[in-house]
């Protein structure tokens, strides 16, 4: 690929994501002959000189650009990339990543291709070719991409990230022109947990299905959650049947977590739930059910009423504190 590769560069409210290094570690492999980074948002100021392995970073900045802000940031993307003329943009396939560059990919009616693990870039004989993760890592989709503009996103640990040799390229202002409606999905305000337990950073995460059986039933969860210092999780079922918020729930188009010991109560085990949670290391399954999944493949499991066994392991608890 020939041109010039635009890669977006994630941040907080100015704090750096590295993650961003990968992606352009995979501009690096698309052959260009420019690569250009842009951060957005006036956060970003002092991110701008810090860029590595880069000909020249964009710092965008407008009043409705003040926090993350998805198609906002989507519609400076588009309008920077054919400013420039770019041939490509890359981002890394986080959520924002992908995020942001759907938002981009709509605003210039282009193709996007998420998740990349490889890539070997078009030659005068044959189109890039590429493969990518998708079904939350249960598939390798093999694929080509016709020459002329691409829109990927590099996925996680998948690209070496670029070296930070302290050479960065040179800092160009761009202002874009966003209407008063481009911001109207953006953060607006932020809520810090007092207690600072998170569902992906807690030790324990009590997780419940359908087997719970009502938003009422989730109070045994969060007693038993509590006694364990951990944080209460849940399946799809419950987040759509609004038992719980979307932010509780775990899988693959949920939260992934990675805690010492994860109850699954009530929860089959379908492999959408399994992917968010497979990284635990300890299953407990308490399920009515011996063949569920998440009981012949967890570590231990407790066949009965979730409704009977969370309240008897409770009063153990307690009873030897
Ligand atoms: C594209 C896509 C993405 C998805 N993403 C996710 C995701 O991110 N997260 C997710 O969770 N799912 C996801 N799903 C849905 C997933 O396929 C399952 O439908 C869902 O995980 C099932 O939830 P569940 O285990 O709570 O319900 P069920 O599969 O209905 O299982 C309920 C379990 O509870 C047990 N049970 C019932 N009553 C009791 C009781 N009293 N005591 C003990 N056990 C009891 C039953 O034996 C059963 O095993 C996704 C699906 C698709 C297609």
């Amino acid at each position: 690929m020939s041109g010039t590769v635009l890669v977006v560069i994630e941040h907080d409210r100015g704090t750096l994501d590295e993650v961003s290094w990968q992606a352009i570690g995979l501009a690096q492999e698309c052959s260009a002959n420019a690569i250009h980074a842009v951060v957005i948002g006036d956060d970003a100021a002092q991110l701008a000189g810090l860029i590595p392995g880069v000909s020249t970073t964009h710092h965008a900045r407008h009043d409705a650009l003040s926090d993350y802000a998805p198609e906002a940031w989507g519609d400076v993307i588009a309008q920077l990339s054919s400013h420039i003329g770019a041939t490509a943009i890359v981002a890394t396939g986080t959520d924002r990543g992908n995020e942001v560059l759907a938002h981009a990919a709509a605003a210039l009616d282009a193709v996007f291709v998420s998740n990349v693990v490889a890539y070997r870039p078009s030659t005068d004989t044959g189109p890039a070719e590429l493969t990518r993760v998708r079904w939350g890592g249960s598939l390798l989709e093999h694929a080509t991409v016709a020459p002329g503009f691409s829109i990927m996103s590099a996925a996680p640990h998948a690209f070496a990230a670029a070296e930070t040799n302290n050479e960065y390229g040179q800092i160009v202002e761009f202002t874009p022109t966003l209407s008063d409606t481009a911001p109207r999905t953006r953060v607006a305000d932020r809520i810090t947990l007092a207690s600072g337990i998170t569902l992906q950073t807690a030790p324990v995460v009590v997780s419940g299905g359908r087997g719970v059986g009502s938003a009422e039933g989730f109070a045994t969860l969060e007693a038993l959650a509590d006694l364990l210092g951990g944080a209460v999780g849940c399946s799809r079922v419950v987040t759509n049947q609004g038992w719980r918020p979307h932010s509780d729930q775990v899988g693959q188009t949920g939260k992934r977590v990675a805690p010492e010991l994860y109850i699954a109560c009530g929860i089959s085990g379908a492999i959408q739930h399994w992917i968010g949670m497979q990284a635990a290391q300890r299953i407990l399954a308490i399920n009515l059910d011996k063949d569920a999944p998440m009981v012949t493949k967890g570590d231990y499991a407790v066949i009965g009423d979730l409704h009977e066994i969370l309240p008897a392991i409770i009063a153990e608890l307690q009873r030897r504190r």
